[in-house]
């Protein structure tokens, strides 16, 4: 399998390679070249997800040398449980919040670690000394403690994430600066631009790159993105064997990815009915969907701040999936979900639903409860509760319980190094 742009402009490269350039010389995203065709029947329900995982993923990544690779990260990625909880005997809820940092991007940052360090270790780089292997993220917020917690205590690779000064929630910090040992955090005195504009200057520094191999798991790595297709794909063929029914998924969305993925495992022929995004008031995917025309809009501030994206990136992946707007139209649709909405679906979600939402989940209960036909839906749970604690917690008027691997974390103290907002100053860091 290779991986083409969706601009069409850039030579077809392997999977490892589009790993290593996440963005594609022509400044598109990687998408395989071709949907595989599969065969449900290999896919019984007595696989576990990891050997599902190994099944769906082996044909997009069948170079030899990809597939002992593979298996280790699918054996990590999928470490954890994700039940698919039932609300009512139609709808279902996909939760995706049991890993080391309590949210669905936990999946893809473990199976893109453990793949790159079995990669790096048997290819070890054409002559010189090996350069110090070093993941690079800014992160305004959930991408950077997933990646945080996937390479931690990694032999070899070294982690800097640099996020904005108290723009963060406390436990959002110490999910990024709890970790310590190879994980370095650093808070800039400025904003989230700030973080982004560092990262993209280190990456083209000539001196810093003669010193590091930078490696690249921002939230457009096609190696975050592929695995997120497992859980869709077993979830939907379980769902329909219990139901015999296809499932629709309501998809929490900000920069778009978990929605490719659902709408790749789609296209691979899963059980899948129509798709929901549901969106906070970062309107600019409604607003294609209405009216055709694809226009980014700033970014808004919202409580569910892990959706707060102006301008998905992933937009270019869905637009080459659907290059007919009508056919886009047909199998997917969305609904945009203000504050106020976010605010009394937490609320009434113990009374009704008998859970306790975090704020992105409860744009998918609002979707359900206001926007979805009546039918077969799995809502899709992207984050624990506890997570978001100063918004639940007043809500539901008690306090949320914390899952045992936040409880380790949350108890570290953070070591932080706090920065100016240059790229000089993070230089002088890192040197
Ligand atoms: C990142 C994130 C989202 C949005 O996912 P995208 O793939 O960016 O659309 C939703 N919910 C939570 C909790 C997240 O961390």
């Amino acid at each position: 399998m290779k991986y083409i742009s969706t601009r069409t402009q850039a030579p077809a490269v392997t999977f490892d390679e589009a790993l290593r350039q996440g963005l594609a010389p022509d400044g598109g995203l990687y998408i395989p070249e071709r949907f595989p065709v599969l065969h449900q029947h290999d896919f019984s329900e007595t696989l576990s997800f990891a050997e599902f995982g190994v099944r769906l993923l082996t044909p997009f990544l069948d170079a030899p040398e990809c597939l002992k690779p593979l298996k280790a990260a699918c054996a990590h990625a999928f470490s954890f449980p994700i039940p698919v909880v039932d609300l009512t005997a139609e709808t279902a809820v996909l939760e995706l919040f049991h890993g080391p940092t309590a949210a669905f991007k936990d999946v893809g940052a473990r199976f893109l670690a453990e793949y790159i360090s079995r990669r790096s270790d048997s290819a070890p780089l054409a002559g010189g000394p090996r350069k110090k292997r070093t993941v690079l993220v800014a992160t305004s917020g959930d991408t950077g403690g997933a990646v945080a917690g996937a390479f931690f205590d990694r032999p070899g690779f070294e982690v800097f994430v640099l996020y904005p000064k108290g723009k963060i929630s406390e436990r959002q910090e110490k999910q990024i600066a709890g970790w310590g040992g190879n994980v370095h955090a650093f808070a800039v005195r400025g904003d989230f631009d700030d973080c982004q504009r560092i990262v993209k200057q280190a990456l083209n520094d000539v001196s810093l790159r003669s010193q590091r191999e930078f490696i690249s798991a921002n939230s457009i790595s096609i190696g975050r993105l592929l695995p997120q297709m497992v859980y869709y794909a077993k979830a939907s063929l379980d769902y329909r064997k219990k139901s015999g029914e296809k499932p629709g998924f309501i998809v929490p969305t900000g920069n778009l990815g978990n929605a490719v993925a659902a709408l790749w495992a789609k296209k691979l022929g899963f059980p899948i009915a129509n798709i929901i995004l549901a969106t906070n008031s970062n309107r600019a995917i409604s607003e294609y969907l209405a009216s055709g025309h694809w226009q980014p809009k700033p970014t808004v501030a919202t409580l569910a701040n892990a959706m707060d994206v102006g301008n998905p990136s992933n937009i270019e992946r869905l637009l080459a999936l659907y290059p007919d707007f009508k056919h886009l139209q047909r199998e997917v649709s969305t609904f945009a979900v203000d504050d106020a909405e976010i605010s009394n679906v937490i609320r009434d979600g113990e009374g009704k639903w008998r859970q306790a939402w975090c704020p992105h989940t409860a744009t998918a209960v609002a979707a359900l409860e206001r926007h979805a036909p009546p039918g077969n839906w799995i809502l899709v749970a992207t984050a624990h509760p506890a997570k978001f604690e100063t918004i639940v917690e007043p809500l539901i008027g008690r306090t949320i319980e914390l899952p045992p691997a936040l409880a380790d974390l949350f108890g570290r103290d953070c070591k932080t190094r706090e920065i100016d907002a240059t790229f000089s100053a993070f230089r002088d860091c890192c040197a």
